[in-house]
């Protein structure tokens, strides 16, 4: 809604402005809470004096831009993550586990949560269930470099118990903007955890997967990554590599979904997975 300033406030505002723009800042986004407002530049563009403040509070983040280089991005996201005490996880953890490999990837992995070995380096998927993701990754033609990884919830569940949904809602954020900075051509849910919450469906793993769904992150309105408009991207469901372990006559069934995807992204799809 927009906001009527009085004279005196709105004089002050314009001064503020022109002080940025005398700095040589033209692009702000507003923060919850405060009268400071997004993309001002654009309205300011002829005269400061012509620049209608209210007008721009209804612009917020709407102006054309880059997105913002991801590897710097993500390690913003991480520094904003600190040592996060969000929700009980943080009790047991020993270490957090943000995500790992290429920013700019086509391919976002998204597993459930950190196990044991995951907690103890810091590193998704490096356990026994990451081994055989590597391996479905290398069938893919790819390396982990090629691609990203990442899980619903950042912090390991104690005894690997399946995350909460409480958890997993106080941590999307989190994971809403790394998506938001990453812009995956694809995300691959990895397992009915994964599949179920971010397609915020309730459905069995026979039902979910063997599709395209698509896909928009709930960004947090004031995140940075909110200020682009995002490409579109599809989200498809597989198994989870731990599944395949304890039954690993559905790895021909992960492996379709595998070639689906690489069908859709133009890689060169090999017949047989070696
Ligand atoms: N299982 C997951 O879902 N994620 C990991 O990082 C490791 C195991």
């Amino acid at each position: 809604m927009a906001r009527t300033l009085d004279p005196e406030s709105r004089r002050q505002l314009q001064i503020h402005l022109q002080y940025y723009r005398d700095l040589g800042i033209y692009d702000f986004y507003r923060r919850e809470g405060t009268a400071l407002v997004a993309d001002v530049a654009e309205e300011i563009s002829d005269s400061v004096d012509n620049f209608q403040p209210e007008d721009a509070l209804k612009l917020t983040t709407q102006k054309k831009q880059t997105p913002r280089d991801p590897t710097a991005a993500l390690k913003d996201l991480r520094s904003d993550i600190g040592d996060c005490k969000l929700c009980r996880l943080a009790k047991g953890r020993t270490n957090l586990v943000f995500g790992s490999g290429n920013p700019n990837a086509d391919i976002l992995f998204i597993g459930e949560a950190p196990g044991a070995d995951e907690d103890m380096q810091g590193v998704p998927f490096i356990g026994r269930a990451g081994q055989l993701l590597t391996n479905m990754i290398t069938a893919m033609g790819l390396t982990r470099d090629d691609v990203y990884i990442a899980n619903i919830i950042k912090c390991r569940p104690p005894g690997n118990r399946t995350p909460e949904r409480d958890e997993c809602e106080t941590c999307s954020p989190f994971l809403m903007r790394q998506i938001g900075i990453i812009r995956p051509k694809v995300i691959v849910a990895l397992g009915a955890v994964a599949a179920k919450t971010l397609l915020a469906l309730n459905a069995p793993m026979s039902d979910l997967r063997g599709r395209w769904y698509d896909f928009t992150p709930h960004l947090p309105k004031n995140a940075p990554e909110a200020a682009t408009p995002l490409p579109p991207i599809k989200l498809a469901v597989t198994y989870h590599p731990a599944f395949l372990l304890r039954d690993p006559r559905q790895k021909k069934e992960a492996w379709k979904d595998l070639q689906r995807v690489m069908q859709y992204l133009g890689l060169p799809v090999p017949q047989k997975s070696g």
